[in-house]
């Protein structure tokens, strides 16, 4: 599933917000999480498209994608400290796909913030510059097993090319993302699985009558308002009075479905639908997958076995009452390996074994 690590300043509200997103109290009921470890939590997709097309199929069970929040809260600190980041860590965050930053925007004077006042913008600066000298340490740490590799192959030569390259723009303050790098450099550079390589999403951590206000760009950036303090609070609550509570409040859903849409549109994600008596169930692929790689999803044997996708549009599926009905009206559409699979396509795929 979709990976995001979690990073920020102490005492912004990144564990309020870790606790309350991977808490999800009765929102999450029905969906065996697993934890895996204290600082990783996987968090359902909330998408109201799943309970249509269930209200149609009556299916055992709904399966919603999901996505892994990482914790990397001890980033600063170790940093900071000048000790690098430990094996554990590093094995946490290689994997994510983004990087969610939590910025202070909440008022309350009795919460101490670490730089003596609220400030958004000097708060981004100062993880900036903790990402980038973590990078740095990883590429000089990587920089002697590159010399080696560079005298073996040309591969190798040009891994190290890229991270010396690398070196010399996050020395200078950079982002790796934001260097002037060739497809190549940035292939070449991978494997040291760089932090300021991933895109970067910002969260605003607001007062809770800031929810719908104009927030200031953030590095360019427009950063996703959530009050961590609410989240809390609807962690608390069944699906039921979560929704009254929303509705109170004036928001239309919670901090959870507008950060993993936030993220979703950061890499250009989205979901289609597989639904019968077994199940219902949402699966992420890029904008732009083609069937079979849309069905490489479920199982690489589909992928490969790949022969046609029967599909119909979400929309023709809720309004003509399932496929049979689609089927009748004939919105049930044969689609063959060239199909680019649009969002919320309801998909069933026939496949070579
Ligand atoms: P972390 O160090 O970034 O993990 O921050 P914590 O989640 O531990 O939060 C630090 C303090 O800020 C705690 O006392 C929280 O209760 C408080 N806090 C977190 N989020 C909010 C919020 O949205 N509003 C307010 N008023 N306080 C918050």
């Amino acid at each position: 599933s979709l990976s995001i690590g979690i990073v920020g300043l102490p005492n912004v509200g990144k564990s309020t917000l870790f606790t309350a997103l991977t808490n999800k109290g009765g929102l999450a009921a029905n969906y065996p999480f697993a934890t895996i470890e204290p600082n990783v939590g996987v968090v359902p997709v909330p998408d109201a498209r799943l309970d249509a097309l269930a209200a149609i199929d009556h299916p055992a069970r709904i399966v919603p994608a999901t996505v892994e929040f990482v914790d990397i809260a001890g980033l600063v600190a170790g940093a900071s400290q000048g000790e690098g980041l430990g094996n554990q860590f590093l094995a946490n965050i290689r994997e994510t796909d983004a990087i969610c930053e939590v910025v202070r925007f909440f008022g309350d004077p009795d919460v101490v913030h670490v730089a003596g006042r609220v400030d958004p913008q000097s708060d981004v600066e100062t993880i900036k510059t903790e990402l980038v000298l973590a990078d740095m340490a990883t590429v000089e740490k990587a920089i002697p097993r590159l010399e080696k590799e560079a005298k073996r192959d040309k591969a190798g030569a040009a891994k190290l090319a890229a991270a010396k390259k690398a070196l010399e723009g996050l020395n200078e303050g950079h982002r790796a993302r934001t260097l002037d790098l060739t497809d190549e450099e940035r292939e070449a550079l991978y494997d040291l699985h760089l932090l300021t390589m991933k895109p970067m999403l910002y969260i605003a951590n607001v007062d809770e009558d800031q929810l719908d206000a104009d927030l200031p760009e953030i590095d360019g950036c427009q950063p996703v308002p959530i009050s961590a303090k609410v989240e809390a609070d609807l962690a608390e609550l069944d699906p039921a009075e979560a929704k009254e509570y929303l509705e109170a409040m004036g928001l239309a859903e919670s901090g959870l479905a507008r950060l993993v849409r936030e993220a979703y549109k950061l890499l250009g994600l989205q979901s289609y639908f597989t639904s019968g008596e077994t199940e219902t169930r949402a699966w992420t692929i890029p904008i732009g997958a083609k069937a079979p790689q849309a069905a490489g999803v479920i199982h690489t044997d589909f992928e490969r076995g790949f022969i046609k996708a029967e599909t119909a549009a979400y929309t023709d599926y809720v309004e003509l009452g399932g496929e049979a009905g689609c089927r009748a009206a004939g919105k049930l559409r044969q689609e063959g390996k060239d199909y680019v699979v649009q969002d919320g396509d309801v998909m069933h795929f026939k496949f070579n074994v």
